[in-house]
C-alpha cells in the first residue's frame, strides 16, 4: 500500500499501528495520515511525524462531519493527488463499561452510534473519492491494501454469537451495526473492487482493553499491519479476528 489513513491515532491502537508503520523502513507506505483529536494531546504521534516525514498528523473529532470534508479530504487529495488512498482504517472508538440495563441512559446508546457507527461509515463516504482513485490508479494489482481497502475496527463483543455474558449494551450493539455497514459497503463497492472489512483486534492492553488484556499493544498492531496487508478478496464482507480467523456474526 502507498497511503493509509488512520483515525484515533493519539493513545492506544491507533498510536501502536503508526509505531509499527514507520518502523517498516523501506516497505512502509509512502504517506501515513494519522489523526487525533487535538495535537496538544499528541505528543508521541507528533515526535514520530518530527522523524518521519511520510507521516501526516491531522486534527479530527470523527464526529465533527464538516471538517473530514473540509480538512480531512483536502489535506489528503493534496499529498496523494491522482494516486488516492488506499487503505482507510476506521479505528477511532469509545466503549463504556459493563452497562447493566438498570443503568443503561439513553445518551449512552446515542454517544456510541455517533462515534463507533456514524462516524465510520460518515468517513467512509468523505473518502470514498479518494478511495476510487486508488483502485482505478492500481488497476492491476489484486484486490486488497494495494489497491483499496477499507477497515472497520470492530470487536467480538459486536459479535451476536459469540455474546454469552450479556451487559455492554451500547458498546455491543455499536459493533454489531459497524458489522452490518461493512457488510453493505462490501457489496456497495464491490463494482469498484473497493473491498471492507471489519476486524476485532484482539482483546488489548490499551485504556480501552484495561490492564487485565493478554496482548501488549505492540505484538497486536504489528499483527494487525499484517492482516492489512494480506487482505485479499475473500475478506471482503467478513468479519475477522487481527490473526486472520474468522468470527461469526
Ligand atoms: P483507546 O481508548 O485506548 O483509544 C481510543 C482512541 O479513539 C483514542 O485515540 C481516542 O482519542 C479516539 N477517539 C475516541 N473518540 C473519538 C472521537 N470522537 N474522535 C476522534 N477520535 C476519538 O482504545 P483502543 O486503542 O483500545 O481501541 C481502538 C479501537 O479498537 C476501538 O474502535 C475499539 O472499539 C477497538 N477494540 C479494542 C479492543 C481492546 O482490547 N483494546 C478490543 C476490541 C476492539 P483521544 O485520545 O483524543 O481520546
Amino acid at each position: 500500500m502507498k497511503s493509509i489513513l488512520i483515525t484515533g491515532c493519539n493513545r492506544g491502537l491507533g498510536l501502536g499501528m503508526i509505531k509499527v508503520l514507520v518502523g517498516l523502513g523501506n516497505n512502509q507506505p509512502a504517506h501515513i495520515f494519522a489523526t487525533c483529536r487535538n495535537k496538544d494531546k499528541a505528543v508521541e504521534l507528533l515526535a514520530l511525524a518530527q522523524q518521519h516525514s511520510n507521516l501526516h498528523v491531522i486534527e479530527l473529532d470523527v464526529t465533527d462531519f464538516s471538517k473530514q470534508q473540509d480538512v480531512l479530504f483536502k489535506d489528503i487529495s493534496d499529498v496523494v493527488k491522482d494516486q488516492g488512498l488506499n487503505v482507510l482504517v476506521n479505528n477511532a472508538g469509545i466503549a463504556a463499561k459493563f452497562t447493566r440495563l438498570g443503568l443503561l441512559k439513553p445518551e449512552q446508546m446515542t454517544d456510541h452510534f455517533l462515534v463507533n457507527v456514524t462516524a465510520p461509515l460518515m468517513l467512509t463516504k468523505t473518502m470514498l473519492p479518494l478511495l476510487k482513485k486508488a483502485s482505478e490508479a492500481n488497476s492491476a494489482a489484486p484486490l486488497g491494501s494495494s489497491r483499496a481497502a477499507i477497515v472497520n475496527v470492530s470487536s467480538i463483543m459486536g459479535s451476536i454469537e459469540d455474546n454469552t455474558q450479556g451487559g455492554f449494551h451500547p458498546y455491543r450493539c455499536s459493533k454489531a451495526a459497524l458489522n452490518a455497514a461493512t457488510r453493505s459497503l462490501s457489496i456497495d463497492l464491490k463494482g469498484d473492487k473497493i473491498i471492507a472489512t471489519a476486524m476485532h483486534p484482539g482483546w488489548v492492553k490499551t485504556d480501552m482493553g484495561g490492564s487485565n488484556a493478554p496482548l501488549e499493544v505492540g505484538a497486536a498492531t504489528a499483527g494487525i499491519i499484517q492482516f492489512i496487508q494480506s487482505l485479499g478478496e475473500a475478506h471482503n464482507g467478513g468479519f475477522f479476528e487481527y490473526t486472520g480467523k474468522a468470527i461469526k456474526w
